[in-house]
């Protein structure tokens, strides 16, 4: 009821007014319909995605601006080996599926395979890196107006935890965030850090609670406080807690999220912690 229901999407804004788009989840739709009733046409998006799990691109169908001439609608994806992007989407779509095709809806489609590169958009400059997920998936970190936003989703820790000791159980305060660096166990989840180093805000798959994930491991979803920790290596300012496990009701949602503070407010300048919920604006220019 208060972090909401809909699946992954993220509407990115620049100054010069670049609309990027992270994921096409359910949350598309309403965000469509959005833009319809306030953007002048033609309409140029960007969408972004992780992947091409359910979650992140059912909304894609339903995007309103996609079904009207003049729009653009530009898809980038991490490049599969074997289907093109544009083939996996309309597997979606089949006839069985749903009542129209890519190619019958009246927008422009463009679509770009990604691996890992850096490339721009307008004035916008993106880098990606592959996630631990378990199909191909990247995070987008993405810089302009001199801000830095990261997105990670979805991802999994590679040994289940990141540091070599973990603070709980160390006995002592460990206060400083940038040698959390050095107890990094694994190199994939150091790139991981290194990925979000710095972030004005830094987006997070943080599924599960550390009880949950023990019996979860491998299905590409991060524990809490693993994600906690990243945003805490990393430096970041802002760490929004992301992916909500659809079996996770608000007030649970608000124990992990404060369990995450907690987490974190035994280092120096912790950053500020939030749940993502829907409607959900922050101005990056605006130090929290
Ligand atoms: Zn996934
Ligand atoms: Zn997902």
């Amino acid at each position: 009821m208060r972090y909401g229901g809909n699946t992954l999407c993220v509407e990115v804004r620049t100054a010069d007014g670049t609309l990027l788009i992270l994921d096409a989840g359910s949350g598309l739709f309403p965000l469509g319909r959005h833009l319809q009733a306030t953007e002048s046409r033609p309409l140029q998006v960007h969408i972004l995605l992780s992947h091409t799990h359910w979650d992140h691109i059912q909304g894609l169908p339903f995007f309103a601006p996609a079904h009207e001439a003049g729009n653009r609608v530009c898809v980038w994806a991490p490049k599969e080996p074997k289907r093109s992007i544009k083939d996996l989407l309309e597997s979606q779509l089949l006839f069985s599926n749903a009542p129209y095709h890519l190619e019958s809806m009246a927008g422009q489609f463009r679509f770009r395979e990604l691996g890992e590169e850096e490339f721009r958009i307008g004035e916008v400059r993106i880098k990606t890196q592959f996630l631990n997920h378990t199909v191909l998936c990247l995070g987008y970190r993405i810089e302009a107006d001199g801000q830095v936003l990261v997105h990670c989703t979805d991802v999994e820790p590679h040994l289940g935890r990141l540091l070599r000791r973990d603070h709980r159980d160390s006995g002592r305060r460990l206060r400083d965030r940038s040698a959390m660096r050095a107890g990094i166990l694994h190199r994939e989840d150091a790139r991981l850090v290194s990925f979000a180093q710095g972030a004005d805000l830094y987006i997070q798959d943080s599924m599960y609670t550390a009880e949950e994930y023990v019996s979860r491991r491998g299905w590409g979803h991060s524990p809490c406080d693993f994600a906690t920790d990243v945003a805490l290596a990393a430096e970041v300012r802002r760490f929004v807690i992301f992916h909500h496990d659809p079996d996770h009701g608000d007030e649970f949602l608000e124990e992990m999220i404060e369990s995450c503070r907690e987490r974190a407010s035994q280092y120096e300048a912790p950053p500020q912690i939030l749940g993502a919920r829907e409607g959900l604006e922050l101005d990056l220019s605006v130090c929290p």
